[in-house]
């Protein structure tokens, strides 16, 4: 221990070390393990010494188990759990810096696990280092026989990873490596309005159509993009992004829990800008407002078109509203500039109930011949109760009078 705390010149500590741990070799003990792992050599040469990777070669070397398991307590939810040398080395690059290559080299060429994962929050240094934004060694993990499809305890995988921290080169080694594309990456890059990414992983196989089962609620990566990017963020890289999923031409009439494409983007937080570079970037949504798959179906059978959803749902102060739902007509309120939209491009108002026998609600407008026919029949049904009744009366009254002549 003295020889790490000694701050002797390099040569002299690598020499020194190399002595030290040619006596010490039978007792592994003190390599890692069953001791305070802060007091261990290989604690020590990672912790202090990790750029002078001749230090660990020497101790591993001298008999070390290069994948040495000990307790550390990375995240205080899941408690101490047993982690490799190789993973708490990666761990630290997070917050501190990168980590060294030829070190991660010297582990995995004496047989460091690259696959190793903690047992609680299932983490594993190809999740680290793709979060840690580390190509080089996440390269280096592939190439060492790291599974590209890892994934932790909740769900998260390496290819999710380097997307969400911006990792061009990190997301190429790992789809280089077989990482499956449908693992929603395709959602956070167009929740984060990342063009190239969206791209790249388009090109390299991830479905226009695949709904996120995960963090997506079913939504498809469009249905995300539209629903969840901050227009405001980055206006060129949203139409970019938007561009690029327009050159695949996806079938723009597909829903997402009930909802279009523009209801999607009605439901962001900064709606007005997304809907209007929704349509721009799709000739079809803007030629298509008024068709069946824009209505807005509640639970219960109450149909709105796009302008009656603004002024059903998009007024920010609905909760003072009377019962014919008036905007607030705050300045702050979306709503009137989204319906004065909408209506720019053609879209009517429609608003009715669909479920059967149902009276139409005040204000309904624009129903489907259907309803109408329907609602006609349900006015007429107390006439001709009253015919029938009356009919089966007179019907009465003459067998009545045909039993008194006889
Ligand atoms: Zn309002």
């Amino acid at each position: 221990m003295a020889v790490f705390e000694s701050y002797a010149p390099r040569e002299n500590l690598i020499n020194l070390s190399r002595l030290f741990f040619e006596r010490s070799k039978l007792k592994k003990h003190l390599y890692f393990g069953q001791d305070d792992p802060l007091t261990s050599h290989l604690y020590q040469i990672l912790h202090r010494y990790s750029g002078k990777p001749l230090l660990l070669q020497n101790l591993l070397d001298s008999g070390c188990p290069p994948d040495s398991r000990f307790l550390w307590e990375f995240d205080p939810v899941f408690g101490a759990k047993e982690t490799s040398a190789l993973l708490w080395l990666l761990c630290q690059a997070q917050a501190d810096q990168q980590t060294d290559k030829r070190t991660v080299e010297i582990l995995l060429k004496q047989g460091a696990d690259p696959s190793f994962r903690t047992p609680g929050s299932g983490n594993s240094p190809l999740i680290v280092a793709a979060l840690s934004s580390q190509p080089d060694v996440t390269l280096q993990l592939l190439e060492a026989q790291a599974n590209a499809n890892v994934e932790d305890k909740s769900g998260r995988t390496p290819l999710q990873c380097a997307t969400r921290v911006g990792s061009l080169e990190s997301m190429e080694h790992l789809l280089n490596f077989k990482a499956n594309p449908d693992d929603e990456s395709l959602h956070i890059a167009a929740r984060r309005t990342k063009a190239s990414m969206a791209k790249m992983l388009l090109d390299r196989g991830a479905s226009i159509y695949w709904q996120g089962i995960h963090i997506c609620d079913y939504r498809t990566p469009l249905g995300e993009l539209c629903r969840n990017a901050s227009p405001a963020r980055d206006p060129a890289q949203l139409k970019d992004n938007l561009n690029v999923f327009a050159k695949r031409l996806p079938d723009l009439t597909k829903l997402a829990n009930g909802r279009s494409f523009v209801l999607l983007a009605l439901d962001n937080d900064s709606p007005f800008a997304m809907t209007t570079a929704l349509l721009k970037a799709f000739r079809f949504m803007r030629e298509n407002l008024n068709s069946d798959f824009n209505i807005f179906r509640e639970l219960g059978g109450v149909c709105y078109s796009l302008t009656m959803y603004v002024r059903h749902f998009e007024c920010r102060n609905r909760f003072s509203l009377d019962s014919e739902r008036r905007c607030c007509n705050l300045d702050t309120c979306p709503a009137p500039d989204l319906e004065k939209l909408l209506r720019e491009f053609g879209c009517r108002d429609r608003f009715w109930v669909e479920t059967a026998g149902a009276n139409q609600p005040p204000g309904v407008c624009g129903p489907p011949p259907h309803v109408v026919e329907e609602q006609k029949l349900v006015e007429s049904l107390p006439k001709v109760q009253e015919q029938q009744t009356r009919l089966l009366a007179e019907e009465r009254a003459r067998a009545r009078s045909n039993s008194g002549r006889s």
